[in-house]
């Protein structure tokens, strides 16, 4: 069996990638379909016929919403879900991220902010974002920042969690990379 395939079949709910009929329902129901370069059927497809590395390096389950349509409606139960999120993982342990996308720049900064201090605060999370990706582009979301701030939609300050609960995040966060997740 393909390594990948192997892979993401020891991923909880990965296993269902045997099952797929290509019938093609979970991509008419995704909302996301046309902007993916394959489709949630076609990823399928593409890694049991050994084209692991084209899954890995597409944009596709970067652009999943986790909305869950597909693995409600799958008829064989196959968590389509499931498998878009262990395709990322999959992705980022093997170097193959896209650059078409800026979700996984998004999940790191998310994750660093976390890990550091326990919480995500709107505005560091912002400007660490476009520092990362596109520092000229944070110019333009001055006027958005300035509104959301005068609406008291974010704040300045960035609260830290009690030490204690810190701690105990951080023994949440070091359980889940250990058992396949990424921090
Ligand atoms: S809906 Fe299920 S069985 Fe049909 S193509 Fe998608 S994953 Fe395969
Ligand atoms: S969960 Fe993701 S792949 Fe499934 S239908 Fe929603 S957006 Fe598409």
């Amino acid at each position: 069996m393909d390594k990948l395939v192997e892979e993401i079949c020891a991923i909880p709910g990965g296993e269902g990638i045997r099952l797929c009929i290509q019938c093609g329902t979970c991509t008419a129901s995704c909302p996301n379909a046309s902007r993916m370069e394959h489709t949630p059927r076609e990823l399928i497809a593409m890694v049991r016929a050994g084209m692991g590395k084209e899954v890995l390096s597409s944009n596709s389950m970067w652009l999943c919403l986790s909305c869950y349509l597909c693995t409600v409606r799958c008829p064989r139960g196959i968590k389509q879900t499931d498998l878009m999120h262990a395709l990322e993982c999959l992705a980022v342990r093997q170097h193959l991220s896209t650059a078409r996308t800026r979700t996984p720049i998004m999940y790191r900064s998310f994750s660093d902010f976390v890990y550091s201090i326990g919480r995500v605060p709107e505005m560091g999370f912002m400007i660490w974002f476009y520092l990362l990706t596109n520092p000229l582009r944070a110019l333009r979301m001055i006027p958005v920042m300035l509104s959301l701030l005068k609406h008291g939609r974010i704040s300045l300050k960035a609260r830290r969690l009690r030490p204690e609960a810190e701690r105990q995040l951080k023994a949440i966060l070091d359980r889940a990379e250990a058992l396949g997740g990424l921090s």
